[in-house]
């Protein structure tokens, strides 16, 4: 299950984060892009069933769905698009060059007392 691989390696970065600042994680947020081929409510349930005896217990992951975005090889338009199959929004052409998407990235982490604090991953 590839959510789950995913999601362990959050919980050790987050779990070091803490460590470092000596504090509780309360909730955490993830930019997940389409092309990761992240299932988001199964990376969720990982994230709750991996923290359950530790720190994190409790803790909250957010997600950030954010976009594909890819640039026509035909016309030269750029489209944004939520799924991972994507066609020109100008020509309806399917010749294009993907430039993001594939985000699956820690940004940020809210620590109890101090607020947000961002945190790469
Ligand atoms: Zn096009």
């Amino acid at each position: 299950m590839h959510e789950f691989s995913i999601a362990s390696n959050i919980v050790r970065t987050l779990i070091s984060v803490a460590e470092e600042y000596d504090q509780q994680v309360v909730a955490a947020t993830v930019a997940v892009g389409p092309m990761s081929m992240i299932v988001p409510d199964l990376l969720t349930s990982a994230y709750q069933a991996l923290t359950e005896d530790t720190p994190l217990a409790g803790s909250e992951l957010h997600i950030q769905q954010v976009p594909i975005t890819a640039v026509c090889n035909e016309c030269g338009a750029e489209t944004e698009a939520y799924e991972p199959f994507v066609e020109c929004s100008e020509c309806g052409s399917l010749n294009l060059k993907i430039k993001s998407g594939y985000e699956l990235q820690l940004i940020s982490a809210e620590l109890r007392e101090s607020g947000e604090i961002m945190q790469k991953a």
